[in-house]
């Protein structure tokens, strides 16, 4: 008898848990999601760490069209008056197949999405009630219709409502303290860093990432602001006020449509009561975006959450927070000390960074444990 999946959700993390047990013949696998359709955020870029490709490339990422990825090779430091600092050297993280990736969120989702047939896709499906029914659990939706199926994994990102149903009470995230605003550049002629490569711009109270996220000389550009929570921002004057008043040559990378939104965090990793139900990806814990593994750990989660339940182990929940929680504590320590420490804003300790970056990125037993332990 096949086992039935339900996930909740069609972000990066749904997608990928899905595309992993389709291919097993004994599980069958539904994926409901709130929307009507895809959402395919166009501009949106990616980082993906090599461990990350390994997994998708079981599912032939390896296949797509050479000229929707990029492969930088490493991350430049740069001060605020676009001094170069010094650089991490990605590539030692990578092997033969699995290349530390940059690409648009859209391309990969949709890659996600064509690899599914459309029988494992409904749209426009909200959870009302989960109840255990003997072994099962039996899922109503908002539409009348229902599901009884043997798991249910949630993966509907940083809000997961279907959480605050499911497990009766409301689970809110944080606001931590910043805004991303985000922007795409078409090959600026006086684009002044490394094209190939990820430059990081270290400010007062804010940095700016930016990337390749193809071969068609596209950037993503994101610029990550302390600020207090507002309704309503003008980011053309908040860029003045808080970038270009300390760096004026900063102004071309916001030159083309802007869009932002405040970066929200978990206060904790997420465990069901139901030993058959799952969280996964920003639904499980979502980290601040200063070490770009949101992706990464929605696909490694995923990973781990298939091959737990293939394996059809009585201990999975156990194990599978065990090993989450694990991993949450080590890229979460990271995220807010590169948070805090990105953002310096008195002299004495934007040298004293500096030259300790110098040192760091070329010891390898720093580089081994402090990014090496969350890469591979
Ligand atoms: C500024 C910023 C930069 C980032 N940069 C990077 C980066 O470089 N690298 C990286 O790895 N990560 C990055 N991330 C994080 C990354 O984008 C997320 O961690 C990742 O997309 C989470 O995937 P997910 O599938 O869990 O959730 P989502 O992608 O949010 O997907 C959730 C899905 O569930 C659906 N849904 C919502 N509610 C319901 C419901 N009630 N019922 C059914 N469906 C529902 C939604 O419509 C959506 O389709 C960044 C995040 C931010 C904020």
């Amino acid at each position: 008898m096949k086992k039935k999946i339900a996930v909740i959700g069609s972000g990066i993390a749904g997608l990928t848990i899905a595309n992993l047990f389709k291919e097993k013949s004994n599980f069958e696998v539904m994926v409901y999601e709130k929307e009507k359709i895809l959402s395919l955020d166009e501009g949106y870029g990616i980082q993906l760490a090599p461990n990350t490709i390994s997994i998708l490339n079981k599912i032939g990422l390896s296949n797509i069209n050479n000229k929707d990825f990029f492969n930088p090779t490493k991350l430049n430091f740069y001060s605020s008056d676009n001094q170069k600092i010094c650089d991490l050297d990605l590539s030692r993280f990578n092997s033969e197949k699995s290349k530390y990736t940059t690409l648009k969120r859209s391309t990969l989702i949709e890659f996600l999405k064509n690899k599914l047939f459309s029988n494992n896709l409904r749209f426009g499906k909200e959870v009302k009630k989960i109840s255990k029914i003997k072994e099962k659990l039996l899922i109503n939706f908002k539409d009348n219709t229902n599901d009884l199926v043997d798991f249910v994994v949630v993966s509907d990102g940083v809000f997961s409502n279907t959480k605050s149903v499911i497990e009766n009470k409301v689970t809110q995230p944080i606001y931590n303290g910043s805004i991303a605003i985000r922007t795409i550049l078409k090959s600026l002629p006086e684009f002044n860093y490394d094209k190939n490569n990820i430059s990081l711009v270290m400010l007062r109270n804010a940095h700016i990432v930016i990337y390749p996220i193809n071969k068609k000389e596209e950037f993503n550009v994101i610029c990550i602001i302390r600020q207090k929570l507002s309704n309503s921002i003008d980011l053309k004057a908040l860029i003045k006020k808080e970038i270009l008043s300390q760096n004026k040559n900063l102004e071309n990378l916001f030159e083309n449509q802007l869009k932002y939104w405040p970066i929200y965090i978990s206060k904790k990793p997420s465990k069901s009561n139901y030993e058959n139900l799952f969280y996964i990806g920003d639904a499980f814990y979502t980290f601040p975006p200063t070490m770009a593994q949101g992706a990464s750990q929605s696909i490694e989660a995923a990973d781990e959450l298939f091959n737990l339940l293939s394996k059809d182990n009585k201990k999975t929940p156990d194990l599978f927070f065990k090993k989450r929680l694990m991993r949450t504590k080590i890229i979460n320590r990271r995220s807010k000390l590169n948070y805090n420490i990105f953002h310096f804003s008195n002299p004495l300790l934007k040298t004293i960074r500096n030259k300790s970056l110098k040192i760091l990125m070329k010891n390898k037993i720093f580089l081994n444990n402090y990014i090496g332990k969350v890469y591979n």
